[in-house]
Formats: C-alpha cells, structure tokens, sequence
C-alpha cells in the first residue's frame, strides 16, 4: 500500500528520534511491501527559525494532505532559548496548539503499558503490579472546561472567577465512538469515567455512551467515577482496558497513568480527528538537556509510529510487529540511558533504532 506521511522531527531532541522511527518505519515497508512518501514539515522553534513563526499555513496544508502526520517534540529551554523572548502568540508551543486546533484532533489516546523488563521503575508494589497492565486512555481533547466560557469579576469587593463546563451530545458520541472502535482492537473493555453523581455535563455524558455502546455489543462497557478512577489507577492498574474520558479528567488520569509506568522515554500518544486522520508523537516534550548527545530513547516515538500504523493506516499486523520488536530488545536486555539499570547494556539512540529495525 501507498501512504503519505509528514513528519515533523521539531526541536530539541526530535529530529534524533523521529530519524529512529522512520529507520523501523523504512524497514516495515521493506517486510510488508509498503510505500511510504515522506515530507518533513517544520513546526516550533524550527518554524520559527526560518520563517519568524511557530507554524505556517505551509505545515498545515501539507499536514492535512498527508494520511497522518508524525512527529518529535516542541519547545527548548524557556530560560536560555531566545524562542521565549517573543511574545506568548510566537512561541514554540503555540505552533503546536495551532496545529492540533487546525486539524480539528479531538481525540486524544495515551496508553499505559508496563514492559515486564521495565518493572523495575514502575512506583507501586509488586502484588500490586500482578501481571502488569495495558491499558489506553481515550480523553476527549477539544471541549469541557478549558474550552468553555471564563470570565474573572469584582463583585462587592469580592474576586470571582467562573469557568464553564459544557458538552454537547455530538461531541460525546464521536469520542465515544473512537473508544468503543479501539476496544474493538483490544481487549473489548471500555471504563467510561465521569462525575455523573455530582454534574450535569457528566450525566449526559453516561447516557450518550450508554446509547454509543448499543451499537457495540461485542464490548463491555463499565461507567466509574473519576475521583475512584483515580485510586483504581493505583490499586487495581490491570482492571483496565480502554478508559474514555472528558477533557480535565483525562488530562490528570492519563499522566497519572503515564507515571505508574515509570518511563517517561516509553509513552507514545496520539490525536485524532473523525477520519481516520492522526497526529503522532511521544509523551515526553523535547529534552534540551540531552539534545544533540545521541543519548536519547527513541521508543516512545517509535511505538507513536506503531500507533499511527494501527490507527490511522489499519496496518495492525505491522503495528504488532514494530510493538513485539520494542519489547524483544528490551527482553534481551538493550536500554537507553534513561532506562539503564545493572546488568542491561547501554545503547545510543541510533543503535537502539537499529536493534528495533533489525528484529522487524
Ligand atoms: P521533557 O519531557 O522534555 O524532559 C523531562 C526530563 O525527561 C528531562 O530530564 C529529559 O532529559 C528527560 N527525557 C524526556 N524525553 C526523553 C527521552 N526520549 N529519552 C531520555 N530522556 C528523556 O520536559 P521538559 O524539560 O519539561 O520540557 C522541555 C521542552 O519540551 C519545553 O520547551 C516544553 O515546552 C516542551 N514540551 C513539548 C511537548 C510536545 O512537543 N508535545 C510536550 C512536553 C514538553
């Protein structure tokens, strides 16, 4: 098959990984007789270096004409990079914001996996831990609170900020129905989280997925609470399957889940809009610390390829191969400098995009 794909390697320590995960992406190609077209497209404080802006309408044109976009990180040091001496409108990160605004992406998936081999830097206790977990968090991106009304006032002397949480029904259903067709893919579980006992926009919320999950029967679907979503998290990690969730909720659980795995360098994510269309990038932000020193790991972008590969081109028997290639080199013991632990052996970022390609 014939895909186009842009990629945006971005700043700091992004175009290091993003070359990783086009090496493994090469090589997929190569097994599965596929034919990928790439175009490197120039986002943040790359952007800015060359045309003055974090994003032109270039990017986004070109972003919009692909079947999926990849990319690195966003962002340098806010203390040293003359990017952040330019006004809030100009800088890095709202490139990135632009982006994901222009290509209407409001669906958002995180997922928590915990490697056998890297259970070591997971924080909860091994009876806790079991067998480990797999889970995905699906947050809807583009509404609730931080998109609704705000306004801060006086009144009789007294401060008052309100902000406004609203869904409507459509925006429910469609996030709904992303979760409901990734569970299809999986292990066919969604926990649907929301304050249903507390607010309104949570209420509607349980109904529309309710009415979504008729269409699924093959799929379980449970509703929690999400302030019990929050200890579950953390007690029972291995209940979960697909957690679908509003804007703010999602944004706490899925870096609360993102942290009982213990590595920042292994958290790949996606957004999506109603196609299939997605935008695919690690967790982890630009790491100018290490920029530059071949050090960093490369996986977390490479298991964002495997998600675009799965999501956005239906190649999930590629997506498979490229994740079980992730944990063969970590079962054989290769590990990046940030997640190096006695008896492992050290690997550059380009070696370990090596021993990913190799094992494809
Ligand atoms: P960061 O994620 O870049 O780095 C935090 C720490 O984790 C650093 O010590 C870094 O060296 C390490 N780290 C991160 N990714 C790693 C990897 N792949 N391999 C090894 N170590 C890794 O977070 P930060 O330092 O707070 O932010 C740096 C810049 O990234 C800022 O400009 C921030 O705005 C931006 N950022 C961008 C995104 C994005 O592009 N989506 C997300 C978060 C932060």
């Amino acid at each position: 098959m014939d895909y186009r794909i842009a990629l945006i390697p971005g700043d700091g320590i992004g175009p290091e990984i993003v070359r990783e995960a086009k090496k493994v992406l090469d090589k997929v190609c190569e097994v599965y007789g596929h034919h990928f077209t790439y175009q490197e497209l120039l986002l943040g404080g790359a952007s800015i270096d060359v045309h003055g802006i974090p994003l032109t309408e270039e990017t986004v044109e070109a972003a919009k004409a692909s079947d999926a976009v990849l990319m690195g990180s966003i962002g340098g040091d806010a203390k040293t990079s003359p990017w952040y001496q330019l006004e809030p409108s100009k800088r890095p990160e709202a490139g990135l914001l632009g982006i994901r605004k222009a290509l209407n992406l409001f669906a958002n998936l995180r997922p928590a996996y915990l490697y056998d081999e890297l259970k070591g830097a997971c924080p909860l206790k091994e009876e806790i831990i079991g067998d480990g977990f797999d889970m995905i968090i699906v947050r809807e991106l583009t509404g609730g609170l931080y998109f609704g009304e705000r306004k801060t006032v006086e009144e009789d002397g007294v401060r008052k900020a309100v902000d406004t949480l609203s869904y409507d029904e459509k925006e429910i259903r469609r996030i709904a129905v992303k979760a409901f067709e990734i569970a299809k893919k999986r292990r066919k579980k969604v926990t649907s989280v929301d304050k249903a006992n507390v607010l309104d926009s949570s209420r509607l919320w349980r109904k529309v997925v309710e009415e979504v999950a008729l269409q699924y029967p093959e799929v379980t679907l449970e509703h929690m609470l999400v302030d019990n979503c929050a200890m579950q998290l953390v007690h029972n990690p291995g209940q979960f399957d697909v957690i679908l969730t509003e804007n703010m909720f999602g944004d706490i659980l899925s870096d609360e889940a993102s942290m009982v795995t213990g590595s920042i360098g292994m958290l790949s994510s996606a957004s999506l809009n109603e196609t299939k269309f997605g935008l695919y990038e690690p967790s982890h932000g630009s790491a100018p610390d290490i920029a530059g020193k071949g050090i960093a790991n490369p996986l977390a972008t490479i298991l964002s390829a495997a998600m675009m590969l799965r999501f956005s081109l239906d190649l999930d028997q590629e997506a498979d191969a490229v994740e079980a290639a992730v944990a063969q080199v970590l079962k054989e013991g290769y590990r990046t400098m940030d997640i190096m632990s006695e008896g492992m052996t050290k690997t550059s970022t380009a070696q370990m995009g090596d021993l990913i390609a190799e094992r494809i």
